[in-house]
């Protein structure tokens, strides 16, 4: 069976990016497809603390660098293209991309996920005029003014902790009476005196004024006390929105998932479509880390190329 590659991975996160090292080290053919930036969502974490063997808090950036250094240092190879379809037949999977056709034995999805809308009115039309998504990326435009961020998990207490590096003005909104976030996150967003945290609170509509250039920004929120349903408006200049994620599963309908839309498989990380393996956080799992994405990756890989020795004598 001649294929353009050995496998295909898609996605450039720390799975990808693992998977890419792992399956060059293996000696496959390796090809990694991403549609934006090598290093997924830990490109937003401005300080990686803990990650094994960085003591020292490393940014994502950095972090994804090494990881592509070390992917093309055995031989892999990066594609900037979006991947339009995927189909298996006969052993052979096409992938169809932007930047043309490709084929190969074995197909490693590592996708990821992406932000999580709450959709509350006001929030599509001021998005990128007050409200984001990434605190490292808009952050640093509304240094010393009041930020409202919204959620309660580890993304929201990670960003409001970077965030209160800017600003004394913190409000942290959750819906709920206690943090889904990791204990030790969510006690230093309680102990860290510039950011409020406002438990029992949602978003229920964020507003917008036009401003002296008549581009409308954001200007208030209207918060609603969950426990005794009171809403009120407060004025704020940004509204940080983290709340989780949704898998990037498009590209595989029928493979099974689980409740959330994360692709389930095997501990061979291979899903229900031999040579088909899924990696990081569009597979399904408890727990969300760049260090498992990583581990899954190096996983899906080395079982890549135990799936492919036992087809066929790959071309390499
Ligand atoms: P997450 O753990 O799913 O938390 C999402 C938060 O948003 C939850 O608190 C949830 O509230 C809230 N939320 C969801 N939908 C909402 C809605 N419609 N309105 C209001 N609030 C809503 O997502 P995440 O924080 O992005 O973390 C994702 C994964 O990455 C996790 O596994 C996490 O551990 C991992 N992660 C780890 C680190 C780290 O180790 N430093 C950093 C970032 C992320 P409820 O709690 O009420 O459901």
């Amino acid at each position: 069976m001649k294929t353009d590659k050995d496998v295909i991975i898609i996605g450039g996160g720390a799975a990808g990016m693992a998977a890419a090292q792992y399956s060059s080290r293996e000696g496959l053919k390796a090809l990694l497809v991403e549609e934006m930036s090598l290093g997924g969502q830990a490109l937003l974490i401005e300080g990686i603390e803990n990650y094994p063997g960085c003591p020292e808090a490393v940014s994502g950036f950095e972090l994804a660098e090494r990881f592509e250094t070390q992917a093309r240092k055995f031989g892999a190879e990066f594609l900037y293209a979006t991947v339009k379809s995927l189909v298996k037949k006969d052993n052979v999977f096409t992938v169809e991309t932007t930047k043309g056709t490709l084929t190969s034995l074995a197909v490693i999805l590592a996708a990821g996920a992406k932000h999580r809308h709450l959709g509350v009115p006001g929030e599509e039309k001021l998005a990128g005029r007050g409200v984001s998504y990434c605190a490292s990326c808009d952050g640093p435009f509304f240094k010393n003014q009041k930020i409202i961020v919204v959620g309660g998990g580890d993304s929201a207490c990670d960003e409001a902790m970077f965030l209160s590096k800017l600003s004394s003005k913190i409000v942290l909104i959750h819906r709920r009476d206690r943090f889904r976030a990791q204990k030790a996150l969510a006690d230093r967003v309680l102990a860290n005196k510039n950011i409020e945290v406002r438990l029992s609170t949602a978003l229920e509509e964020i507003r917008g004024k036009a401003n002296d250039k008549g581009i409308e920004k954001v200007s208030s929120v209207i918060l609603k006390n969950t426990l005794t349903g009171e809403t009120y408006e407060e004025e704020t200049a940004a509204v940080f929105i983290f709340a989780g994620s949704l898998p990037s599963n498009q590209l595989v309908p029928d493979v099974p998932k689980d409740s959330g839309g994360c692709i389930l498989t095997d501990e061979k990380m291979e899903t229900a479509t031999g040579g088909l393996f899924c990696a990081g956080d569009l597979r399904s799992k408890p727990f969300r880390q760049l260090v498992i994405a990583a581990a899954e990756g190096a996983l899906a890989a080395h079982s890549a190329a135990e799936y492919i020795d036992g087809i066929s004598a790959p071309v390499r």
